[in-house]
């Protein structure tokens, strides 16, 4: 029996499947009242899920009696607003990633599971308009008359959730609310007003640099652009982009700020509700999911004037879009690196343009991606090239350490340094990127090394929990007393991280508190909030930390900034690996001299005269950028050219390779039948790291000189990697623009 006269619904379910699901719609409701961005439940195997409606059609392939109907509409109206949900099409299209699961990381865990898609609801205590406190029925019922008069301190009613915070006895106003003296209003969760002033407090006054810039952005309001704002560090960056978003506030707009995960400190977001009266929504890991929905909403009704977050705040819609910012643009976490592996900066610039606003791009050390766009004329290069208020460029030594003895990492030279500047009353920032004590245990008598038993890696020795862990698939084991293989005693840690390098200077340096920042230090709760009181106190002191020191922070009395090893970056087969120790030798060392005092930078190296690095350290950043440019260009890598990674895992060795081997082959078939010109498939390899968590890897490349061939040939294999007999074992995934091979 068919039934034309009511259309298909196609939704976009949960799962892998690069396809929609078709369905019919739900008793008793017609498909009239359907909108795309609508969720409904709907049967899906054995399970019920919830899907988003897409589209209406008018035939289904799946044939009339095998149709399901979906059980249940759950929105009177589309809660994902359209400029969302094209933002999202575009996402699953461009990353060639289903468009059900592209929901599924774009929006808020609760609306997935089937949460009502509006503001909260919430119950306010209020006295009623005509209750008097001493009503003559309370004389004897001194509690109730108590609650009732504590809730006449508060005109504007009580929300249920705060009653027992406030100490108001829930049973005596369920009395009062009896004798019809207080009364319950239902209103929405948290609906504040705009402030009828924006500013909190007063801005500083630009210097000229800063106006230009910021005159540039202003110039575009209202429609699409795209602004590289490429600052020294301290050059004021942020006073700029907080100016921009009283402009936009100004405007009536709202402001969209993304931040790196590891600014996430205190510092940063003080800095933005210090300023503004503005309504904020915070959207960060540390979040629940019911806030998450929260400010989610807020900011889709306009009830939220400016939203700032990590990566996934990226999806959050704006009733009212004005500005886009993202800062540290070249960070790598705003790349995600599972499931949808989206870059968040590039999507914010396809969102921009979507959404006619203009989009700022900050980095002391922007991306050689963003770089390349500002030349190639698609980005206006905004510079800023002096620190703002004074405090002067920090100064570069390069200090070789061939042959000279290393203790625990730090050569003599750099042990004296640092004496000079805790003498001098100053803090000292030791920068190491390796947690733990060493990256190695090592047997002296036999040559055993702590290798991981699921990966082809090391596992790094933590003494203080005396352990030795993998850091690349999570498995711990207790610290051999003994060799495992020749049962002697005499293990040796090699090398040295961040926990050695802190047992080391407490030793040299006992009469200076020293303070470890990193992934194992912090993850106590208020732990870096306590470190930063310390360190702001002034006292000398010595930082020793990874990367989680390197950004953003202001740390006003550090004069010196030593970084351990700069070898990692010029010796890896990542062709990205320079770039990346640029960008964090640059970071790191903007930590220095952000006051008064200049501030200088050490940099321990065997290869103190790596070419890259005497120009990174002599000519700064830029000169830097164009050389590697220039050699990117030369070698017809990123940004010259465009990738896309295809990962596969499995538990056999081989599996994975013969999944890839299948997959080449259906490639290159795709590019000859279509004349795909310029499209070249490198692999299948073995996975730098072949085996890890227990399982064998292996990837295949395809690189291209232009996006248009790529994204056909991959539009067509995907769905046909779905169908490969050989697929069901292994695990794979797809990485266009991959940020690590
Ligand atoms: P960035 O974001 O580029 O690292 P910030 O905006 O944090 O730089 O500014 C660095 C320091 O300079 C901060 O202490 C800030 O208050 C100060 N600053 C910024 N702009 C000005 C200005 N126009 N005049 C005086 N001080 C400024
Ligand atoms: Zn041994
Ligand atoms: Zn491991």
């Amino acid at each position: 029996m068919s039934d034309d006269a009511q259309p298909i619904l196609r939704l976009a379910l949960p799962s892998p499947l690069r396809r929609l699901f078709d369905y019919r719609a739900p008793a008793g409701i017609a498909a009239a009242r359907l909108q795309p961005g609508m969720r409904l439940r709907v049967p899906f195997g054995r399970r019920e899920v919830i899907g988003v409606l897409v589209e209406k059609v008018a035939h289904s392939e799946v044939p009339a009696d095998k149709l399901k109907a979906a059980l249940e509409l759950l929105d009177p109206r589309p809660p994902i607003p359209p400029a969302l949900f094209r933002l999202c099409l575009w996402t699953a299209q461009y990353y060639q990633h289903s468009l059900g699961d592209t929901l599924s990381w774009a929006l808020p865990v609760l609306l997935r599971q089937g949460e009502p898609a509006e503001a909260r609801q919430e119950r306010f205590w209020h006295l009623a308009e005509d209750a008097r406190l001493d009503d003559p029925r309370l004389t004897r019922a001194p509690r109730q008359r108590e609650a009732l008069k504590a809730l006449a301190q508060h005109p504007h009613g009580v929300p249920h959730a705060l009653l027992s915070k406030l100490e108001l006895n829930k049973d005596s106003l369920d009395l009062l609310r009896e004798k019809g003296l207080v009364r319950i209003e239902v209103r929405r969760h948290a609906q504040t007003p705009p402030p009828t002033h924006w500013l909190a407090q007063p801005e500083l006054p630009l210097n000229a640099e800063q106006r230009t810039a910021l005159e540039a952005v202003r110039a575009g309001f209202g429609r699409f652009g795209a602004f590289l704002l490429a600052g020294v560090t301290g050059s004021g960056k942020t006073e700029v982009y907080l100016q921009l978003i009283r402009e936009t506030l100004e405007a009536g707009k709202q402001a969209l700020v993304l931040i790196p995960e590891i600014n996430l400190g205190p510092q940063t977001l003080e800095r933005f509700s210090r300023r503004f009266n503005a309504r904020i929504a915070l959207l960060h890991s540390a979040v629940n999911d019911r806030e998450r929905l929260d400010a989610w909403l807020a900011a889709r009704d306009g009830e939220a004037d400016i939203v700032i977050g990590t990566r996934s705040a990226l999806f959050t819609p704006l009733q009212r879009p004005g500005l886009i910012i993202v800062d540290e643009e070249h960070d790598a976490s705003y790349k995600q690196q599972e499931g949808l592996r989206y870059h968040a900066r590039d999507l914010a610039l396809v969102r921009a343009q979507q959404e006619g606003m203009p989009i700022v791009l900050g980095s002391a050390t922007p991306s050689l991606e963003s770089l390349h766009n500002a030349h190639a004329g698609r980005y206006a290069l905004l510079r800023l090239n002096h620190r703002a208020g004074g405090a002067q460029a920090p100064r570069f030594l390069r200090l070789d350490v061939k042959s000279r003895p290393l203790d625990s990492g730090i050569s003599p030279p750099l042990q004296q340094a640092i004496a000079q500047t805790l003498a001098a009353g100053q803090q000292v920032l030791v920068f190491l990127n390796r947690r733990g004590f060493a990256p190695t245990l090592l047997c002296h008598d036999c040559g055993w090394v702590s290798g991981c038993s699921r990966c082809d890696a090391r596992m790094t020795l933590h003494q203080r929990s005396n352990e030795l862990r993998c850091h690349h698939c999570g498995h711990v084991e207790r610290r051999p007393a003994s060799c495992p293989q020749c049962g002697h005693v005499d293990l040796r840690p090699v090398g040295a991280g961040t926990e050695r390098a802190e047992e080391r200077l407490a030793i040299l340096f006992p009469d200076h508190p020293v303070l470890r920042v990193d992934r194992d230090s912090t993850s106590r709760k208020d732990a870096m909030a306590n470190l930063f009181a310390t360190i702001q106190r002034g006292e000398p002191c010595i930082l020793v930390g990874t990367q989680m020191l390197a950004k953003g922070h202001h740390f006003p009395r550090v004069t010196l900034v030593a970084i351990l090893d700069a070898d990692g970056g010029l010796f890896s087969a990542d062709f990205r690996a320079s770039e990346r120790m640029a960008q964090l030798i640059v970071q790191v060392a903007g930590r220095a001299g952000r006051a008064e005092e200049p501030g200088r930078v050490i940099i321990q190296s065997h290869l103190a005269d790596h070419p890259l690095l005497v120009q990174l350290t002599e000519q700064g950043y830029f000169a830097f950028a164009e050389q590697a440019l220039a050699e990117r260009r030369a070698a017809g890598l990123p940004p010259f050219a465009h990738l896309a990674l295809l990962r596969a895992e499995a538990h056999k060795p081989g599996q994975a390779e013969g999944f890839l081997d299948d997959a080449c082959g259906l490639a290159e078939q795709l590019l000859a039948e279509q004349r795909l010109y310029g499209v070249e498939l490198l692999g299948p390899v073995p996975a730098p790291m072949e085996r890890r968590a227990g399982r064998y890897r292996a990837q295949l490349l395809l690189q291209a000189n232009a996006r248009a061939p790529l994204h056909r040939v991959l539009g067509q294999l995907l769905p046909s990697l779905e169908n490969l007999p050989g697929g069901r074992a292994v695990r794979w995934s797809l990485d266009v623009d991959p940020i690590d091979l």
